[in-house]
């Protein structure tokens, strides 16, 4: 009797579940609305309180400065390619602006002149607080891959132009000998889990006198060293390309108690040869795992060493063969981290090498980073994106329950917004006092 009793309540339990995932699995757009994001981004990280208090630099105040940044802000998250698109095209944004702008629109003149007068330290402070917060709210607990908290640092590339036209703009040549123009940032991201949170970046300086660029090397060493100290302990293991594996910056890496995983591409290293003789013995030879249709052959090793690290280095060789095709792709990584396990070593190169998962993508994608916004205003507007992006990664998957695995992309969320916006004054959200 007992017996039947426990499998009705099984059965029970299943069918429960399924219509409960039914449900969850059923959440549609409508669920998505731009006035809860913007009561999210308010009421839990003051983001409108904080842009209000910017300091204000212009010499002619004719237009509140809250009302050049705010919609800035807004028009970066809802995803605008340009600030033509929005300040300059009065017909088909006329009604989106009048519903998020109390008073005068500003023209894109006024919209330039305030973003660069903008401090970016202050803007930074934004996104620092942000993250903060976010890390407050536990919401890395648990790790983002295998029980870790894995961040990717990496470069991106704010747009180039053959017109100089800032001081802080770096330089390289053609190939035909012609000076570029451009601004690069470095970007440390989360890697893994959703949401995706953008930690911070770097924004590279240029030659000083006779000296080079500022290398990406110093803006990812940069970037850590500053990250550890306004969070502490923010990440477990970093993982970063080819570039970063370099004694100094590794150094780095363990001074502030975390590891680093580093794809390794280039075969003319030392330590690539010496890893590739011993596993072509055999040597460090794994058991076969299997991933989405693919087998995976491991081999991994301790004890090698680079010049000017102390600490030995582990490196790990991976061939993925489909097998459906027969197609082959061999992954190389070099780590400090003795434990963690060859498998979840796999999942990390793989999630931050997935091209539609990261963060780095999106920036460019959808964000669209490497477009000039305003040349006077690289960083600001830059660091206005990041805050976007984190503000907009935890409403969707933190506040909409549901939203992963819906299978709604994320030019449908950003088309939603957009009419959202067309079809509902926000300004009582935006400009409510203490807001
Ligand atoms: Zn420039």
């Amino acid at each position: 009797m007992e017996y039947i009793n426990t499998q009705k309540w099984h059965l029970f339990r299943y069918n429960y579940s399924i219509q409960k995932n039914k449900k969850e699995g059923a959440i549609n757009e409508k669920k998505l609305e731009l006035k809860k994001l913007l009561i999210y981004a308010k009421s839990v990280y003051h983001i409108l309180k904080k842009i209000k208090e910017l300091t204000d630099k212009r010499a002619r105040k004719t237009i509140p400065f809250f009302n050049l940044i705010m919609p800035v802000f807004l028009f970066l998250l809802l995803q605008y390619e340009s600030f033509h698109t929005v300040f300059s095209a009065p017909e088909s944004m006329r009604k989106r602006l009048r519903h998020c702008i109390r008073g005068r629109i500003p023209k894109v003149d006024d919209v330039r002149d305030g973003l660069s007068l903008t401090d970016p330290e202050e803007t930074e402070r934004i996104l620092a607080d942000t993250v903060s917060r976010i890390r407050k709210n536990a919401v890395l607990r648990g790790g983002t891959i295998g029980g870790y908290v894995t961040a990717a640092i990496d470069r991106v590339e704010l747009f180039c132009s053959r017109k100089k036209n800032c001081e802080r703009c770096l330089t390289r040549k053609t190939a035909s000998g012609e000076v570029e123009y451009f601004h690069k940032s470095i970007v440390c991201t989360t890697i893994g889990n959703n949401p995706h949170l953008i930690l911070g970046q770097d924004m590279l300086g240029p030659r000083d006198g006779t000296e080079k660029d500022e290398g990406e090397l110093t803006g990812g060493k940069r970037l850590i060293e500053t990250l550890y100290s306004q969070h502490g302990h923010f990440a477990d293991v970093i993982v970063a390309d080819g570039l970063y594996l370099n004694a100094p910056f590794l150094k780095v890496v363990l001074n502030c108690h975390m590891e680093a995983v580093i794809r390794l591409k280039d075969e003319r290293r030392l330590i690539f040869q010496d890893a590739e003789k011993l596993f072509g013995k055999g040597e460090g030879r794994k058991e076969p795992f299997y991933r989405e249709g693919k087998k995976i052959d491991c081999w991994d090793l301790d004890g090698f060493e680079i010049e000017g690290l102390e600490k030995e280095l582990r490196v790990a060789r991976y061939c993925e063969k489909n097998e459906k095709t027969g197609e082959e792709k061999w992954v190389w990584l070099v780590t400090t981290s003795k434990e963690i396990d060859h498998k979840i070593l796999w999942k990390m190169m793989h999630k931050r090498w997935d091209i539609e998962e990261n963060a780095f993508h999106q920036l460019k994608t959808y964000y669209h980073a490497d477009h000039c916004y305003c040349h006077e205003a690289v960083e600001v507007i830059f660091l206005l994106m990041l805050i976007a992006f984190n503000i907009r990664e935890m409403y969707l998957y933190r506040r909409i329950h549901g939203f992963e695995g819906s299978g709604i992309t994320r030019k449908s969320v950003t088309r939603i917004f957009r009419d959202d916006l067309q079809a509902g004054d926000v300004r009582r959200i935006l400009y409510l006092e203490g807001g």
